[in-house]
């Protein structure tokens, strides 16, 4: 069995943001020359997510309005997490959207259904942050 890890890099320049990483994904299984096995991406924080659905600029518009609704940013004393931060509704965004997506690997490609791509999730931007990459398979 082979394998292949990658950590991703991103730098959002605002606190929220969906940003469609599918053809890094696909780039990490070109390099790791796998083509049946199993392709998994995680946010390694937990203040973002990774997940999968449309890229529709009107879905990620309503996506953002919902887990404002949710858990909003403001007031941010509403929540006891906020002693020396500002990040708890980031923390329960996360929560919603997920952590991870396994992705099947068939014939060199990810066995997406027709319109889904990978989004990593950002609710706490403006610094550093990495996403992991690893492909197990034949
Ligand atoms: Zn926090």
């Amino acid at each position: 069995m082979k394998s292949y890890r990658k950590e991703l890099w991103f730098q959002v320049p605002t606190r929220r943001a969906f940003v469609n990483i599918t053809p890094e994904v696909e780039d990490c299984l070109a390099r790791s020359g796998i083509r049946e096995g199993l392709c998994l991406v995680n946010a390694m924080h937990i203040t973002a997510s990774v997940f999968i659905n449309d890229d529709e600029s009107g879905l990620h518009h309503d996506y953002d309005a919902w887990l404002e609704r949710l858990a909003p940013h403001e007031p941010v004393s509403g929540y006891r997490h906020n002693v020396g931060e500002d990040n708890a509704d980031a923390h329960m965004k996360r929560q919603i959207m997920g952590r991870e997506v396994v992705v099947a690997v068939t014939d060199g490609r990810l066995d997406f259904g027709t319109w889904e791509r990978i989004f990593y999730g950002e609710f706490d931007g403006r610094r550093k942050k990495r996403v992991l990459v690893k492909i197990i398979g034949e």
